[in-house]
């Protein structure tokens, strides 16, 4: 019988050497563990959660001896920056180990000593050695005499070393991992390991000459003139960051940690470090008796902008000042959104800011901020009981407890990406379901008020359940949603799957933007016509449907930027409902026009969108007088590229339609809140 209740989850990430400080890839993957971290809690599990540094390699006494500094000092500095991390990017990791701590060292010693006596020897050894890796590569590894990871010469190391005997693990460790007892997530991964072990496994070297290691590093047991590989030592991290020693691994109590947490459910580890893990590992593990990890979830590599991230190409992506501009949830949503948890994945600006204002800007901001407003504006401060039920609440209901399964499947895979656009779906069903049921309708007769009760009901119980779902990825807005909607902030989904849990009365907050829109600088040179300007010519002149189409002969094409009218097709052609969601059209409402000097055509008008004011130029002169707009209820496409037009910053467009002298502005036929999305 054990003293905890609870399941428990322990999970690690790789700890990265400190010769640099943390670039946007352990970035990556820490914020991929602590999604899986979340997750397990949020599913009311005990969860450990394990990351830190690797700083007995070589590879930092390189760097200390470039910077002229020691190697001790040098870890402490780039040490604490990898812990900085933790508030940078929100991350909830119970222990940072450091492997120059007392406590790892004599855990790497007792490991090394529990090892069969049998399996750990002498040899002369000659072998081409990538310090980057800190690897000891064959011929046939390499690429072009390089190494394959580097693509740097390997160094020619000849002494006599301490070996441990893997090829005695080679038929023990096919049968683990093909049986899945050792579980290799994705499975090309698993793959990847099988082939390797069937090609044959050899004895490798588990230390160094002192004299090699400049000094630096743990000593073999019994023998002064050896260090441990840096593997040997990063590896059994795993097992020291739960208290394997028993002997001062502060705060925590050795024995019982150690006793409560292992074996280690997953390690989260980058594709280039799997024959550490897959293989090296669980054999020095078996050798010293010690259970089995249960599972390697392992990523692909980030891109900068098509790139490899590297020093030399001066992509290297910081992931503090990317999270000071833009937030900690932007950045994880981002990382866990957009890049493919099982293949190489990209960063760029240009997608970060689309995906922040298509996803949570416009979908997940607008649903908070429409929801509360509403709310406020029909009931006051507090939810409203339930009247009468229909079928747009069956179904966004029906949609809801779909995605639960679908986030479940998804992170029992580490498919984040997959979870994420789950949980979309239930955030756009909800913004459909306004449009469904048209509140503001309801709102016009008393009779109709308990059904508008309803409504309102079910979309802060949407918003309730989206913030637990969305809890592991971006948990400040899961924190911001439920302190809006006055539910606990306790992300435990025990208890909380079924429907109906926010309680009639709740108090609800003052509507604040969740997430404020990111307006792109404007280019330099984009006032030339591209491919969006002459799409939103389309929706211009024609209806504002699911397919353009239009023979209209004159069209006043883009009125609102400038008064050329582009080349657009007599006929336009057909747009997919991908292209057109594409555009973000926002009720507005014009505050002010004003003549724009030097151009005779334009006004640069001034609009209130709701969350924020606009101002852009539009061509509607020769047709209003600045009285005529005034106050003017208009659709405005709010995520045109910004140009400066004559020195002033154009931030969208309004759409009009109209031939000859006639021009009318686009406009909704009831009072729907400005910043409200057409859709
Ligand atoms: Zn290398």
């Amino acid at each position: 019988m054990t003293h905890h209740a609870k399941e428990k989850f322990y999970l690690t990430t790789a700890i990265p050497f400190v010769n640099a400080a943390p670039h946007i890839g352990f970035g990556l993957e820490i914020v991929q563990a602590d999604a899986v971290a979340r997750y397990n809690r949020l599913m009311g599990k005990d969860v450990f959660f394990l990351t830190g540094t690797d700083e007995n390699s070589l590879k930092n006494v390189q760097a200390a001896e470039r910077e002229g500094t020691t190697p001790a000092l040098l870890c402490d500095r780039n040490s604490s920056k990898f812990q900085e991390l933790r508030s940078a990017l929100n991350l909830s990791n119970d222990r940072f180990i450091r492997t120059t701590h007392p406590a790892h060292v004599s855990g790497c010693q007792k490991l090394w000593r529990m090892c069969r006596p049998e399996d750990i020897y002498r040899k002369e050894y000659r072998g081409l050695y990538c310090v980057g890796c800190e690897t000891f590569y064959t011929e046939k590894d390499l690429v072009d005499g390089l190494c394959p990871e580097h693509r740097t010469p390997p160094e020619v190391v000849e002494e006599e070393n301490y070996f441990f005997r893997l090829s005695a693990y080679q038929e023990r460790l096919e049968e683990l991992i093909e049986s899945d007892t050792i579980k290799i997530v994705p499975k090309v991964r698993k793959n990847e390991v099988l082939s390797f072990i069937r090609m044959g496994l050899e004895d490798f070297s588990i230390s160094r000459s002192v004299r090699r290691a400049k000094n630096w590093g743990i000593p073999v047991p019994d023998d002064d003139s050896q260090v441990m590989y840096v593997w040997f030592d990063a590896l059994t991290n795993y097992l020291t960051g739960i208290g394997f020693t028993g002997d001062g691994c502060e705060p925590f109590d050795g024995e019982a940690l150690e006793q409560r947490y292992w074996p280690c459910d997953l390690h989260i580890i980058g594709k280039g470090i799997i024959r550490f893990h897959a293989i090296y590992w669980p054999a020095m593990l078996l050798s010293a008796g010690i259970s089995l990890p249960k599972s390697i979830f392992v990523h692909g590599y980030l891109t900068v902008n098509g790139e490899k991230i590297s020093k030399s190409l001066g992509n290297v992506i910081d992931p503090f000042s990317l999270s000071e501009k833009y937030g900690r949830d932007p950045v994880r949503y981002y990382l866990l959104r957009m890049i493919p948890p099982y293949a190489d994945g990209d960063f760029s600006t240009e997608v970060f800011e689309k995906t922040y204002n298509s996803d949570l800007a416009n979908d997940l901001g607008n649903l908070l901020n429409r929801t509360l407003a509403m709310v406020k504006q029909n009931f006051g401060d507090n939810l409203p009981k339930p009247g009468p039920a229909d079928e747009n609440d069956t179904e966004l209901i029906g949609i809801y407890h779909r995605v639960v399964e679908e986030v479940f499947e998804a992170m029992e895979e580490y498919r984040f990406n997959l979870a994420l656009e789950s949980i979309w779906t239930l955030v756009r069903a909800g913004n459909k379901y306004i449009d469904l049921t048209e509140p503001w309708k309801l709102a016009k007769s008393p009779e109709l008020k308990p059904r508008l009760a309803t409504v309102m009901y079910n979309l802060c119980e949407t918003l309730g359940k989206v913030a637990l779902l969305i809890s592991p990825y971006i948990p400040d807005s899961a924190i911001a949603i439920r302190k809006a909607l006055g539910m606990s902030t306790e992300m435990v989904f025990t208890g909380e799957r079924e429907w109906g849990k926010i309680d009639a009365g709740s108090p609800l907050a003052r509507p604040e933007p969740l997430f404020p829109r990111i307006d792109a600088p404007a280019k330099k040179g984009s006032s030339a016509p591209g491919e969006k300007k002459s799409k939103a010519a389309r929706v211009n002149s024609g209806s504002v449907g699911e397919s353009v189409q239009s023979s209209k002969k004159d069209r006043k094409a883009e009125v609102s930027q400038n008064s050329a009218v582009p080349e657009v097709p007599v006929i336009a052609e057909h747009a997919t409902i991908d292209e057109f969601i594409k555009l973000d059209l926002t009720v507005g409402q014009i505050v002010e026009a004003q003549p724009m000097e030097g151009a005779d055509k334009l006004y640069l008008v001034t609009v209130d969108m709701g969350t924020e004011t606009r101002v852009l130029a539009s061509g509607l002169r020769p047709y209003f007088t600045a009285d005529e707009l005034q106050g003017r209820k208009v659709i405005v496409v709010a995520n045109l590229k910004p140009r400066k037009i004559r020195g002033h910053l154009s931030q969208g467009m309004i759409l009009a339609s109209g031939e000859g002298e006639q021009l009318a502005l686009l406009s909704v036929d009831s009072a729907i809140p400005n910043g409200t999305r057409v859709s």
